[in-house]
């Protein structure tokens, strides 16, 4: 099956009831037994549900993998895979990771023990000396938020397999209809499903998916174990979401395109990181790894100005002031005061999270309204 038959059909059966097309919302918590332990395969909502069910095969089939699991939120996604680790294991991640990610790392599980190394992962070779014998799991993400910067995953995953160590990849900001992970080497592959899967910025989902069956049991013991479930309204929301996965995307990348290439262009801007520009700097991997550019794009204007860049954002319309991505209307973030504001001035700077940043995500309107969006606030 093709990717845009499966976002429709993957893994996805009829209801054996009464053929229903679309799986029912199975708001239950429990399940009827004929007899101790006579049942249909379900038994309590927390650990099976038939709707969340659909949707995790639904993310199997969409990302090339054999298993997969549905979280309340991407963060729950996330703790379930840390909780594959120990006291005393270490961790390799990225410099610019997700807010929240490095929030749960950093002020969560170092208290239990666990040691977080952040690095910019672009550079491959930046890992090597950070590895040792305590090193359990690696963690990517690409691109990168807000800069935008992309991670070589198959260098990545041959290091991680030279060195016996679990590799993840946060795949929220590519989604599946532009990079597959697990078929590039990666161990594990993480959604921030409120995000582009469910797409309509209506649900707070995460999902896992990975081939290994041991480490698939691994983490449904853990989901269960743990509780952090989706329940079966927003499931259906999101399997309604991953329907449509493809032809939102490539409407997103598309606007995208014809954005950075304007942005590119107007003498106000400073700079414009999107990895399908030739001028971005990791644009030759991004195009061996990606079948296209995504729907974020960052931009500074050219007086580096707190207050300019704040009018700018307010003077936008049909782009909203807001934090999240991923859905199909335009949004306009400035990390420097919204997302990234727990980060110290310098620190942020450093990766290039300068006052002027404006971070958009691109939405799937008519590209004419969004660059007269644009325009006039720039003007
Ligand atoms: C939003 C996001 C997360 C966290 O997901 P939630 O669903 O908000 O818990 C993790 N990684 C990335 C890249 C995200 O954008």
């Amino acid at each position: 099956m093709k990717f845009n038959t499966k976002t429709i059909h993957g893994g996805q059966t009829h209801d054996p009831a009464y053929g229903a097309v679309m799986p029912p919302i199975y708001q239950t918590s429990t399940y009827a037994q004929t007899t101790p332990g006579g049942h249909k395969g379900f038994e309590y909502s927390r650990t099976h549900n038939p709707t969340r069910h659909a949707l995790e095969n639904s993310f199997a089939s969409i990302e090339n993998g054999k298993h997969g699991l549905a979280f309340g939120s991407g963060l729950a996604a996330i703790d379930a895979v840390i909780k594959l680790l120990k006291p005393g294991d270490e961790v390799i991640s990225t410099n610019d990771l997700y807010g929240g990610t490095y929030r749960l790392f950093t002020k969560i599980y170092e208290d239990f023990g666990i040691k977080f190394h952040f690095v910019g992962m672009e550079t491959p070779s930046k890992i090597n000396s950070l590895i040792n014998k305590k090193t359990k799991l690696l963690w990517a993400e690409t691109p990168t938020n807000p800069m935008l910067n992309i991670v070589d995953i198959k260098a990545l995953s041959k290091v991680a397999k030279t060195n016996n160590i679990l590799f993840a990849v946060d795949n929220t900001f590519a989604t599946p209809y532009i990079q597959t992970p697990l078929d590039l080497g990666a161990d594990i592959v993480m959604h921030s499903a409120t995000k582009y899967l469910g797409g309509h910025s209506d649900v707070v989902m995460g999902a896992l998916v990975v081939n290994n069956s041991s480490l698939a049991e691994k983490l449904y013991f853990i989901q269960n174990a743990s509780g952090a479930i989706p329940g079966p309204q927003d499931s259906f929301l999101v399997l309604r979401g991953i329907k449509t996965l493809h032809i939102r995307m490539q409407r997103h990348c598309e606007n995208a395109k014809m954005i950075a290439d304007f942005l590119n262009e107007h003498p106000k801007v400073e700079k414009v990181y999107w990895p399908g520009l030739t001028n971005h700097k990791n644009h030759s991997i991004a195009k061996s790894q990606m079948n296209d550019f995504g729907g974020m794009i960052s931009f500074t204007s050219k007086n580096n100005d707190y207050d300019e860049t704040i009018r700018i954002l307010e003077r936008l319309k049909i782009f909203t002031l807001a934090e999240s991505l991923g859905g199909v209307e335009s949004l306009s973030g400035h990390p420097a005061s919204m997302t990234h504001a727990s980060i110290p001035k310098v620190e942020r700077e450093k990766s290039g999270v300068v006052d002027s940043l404006i971070r958009l995500s691109v939405g799937i309107e008519d590209i004419s309204d969004l660059i007269q969006d644009l325009k006039q606030a720039l003007e």
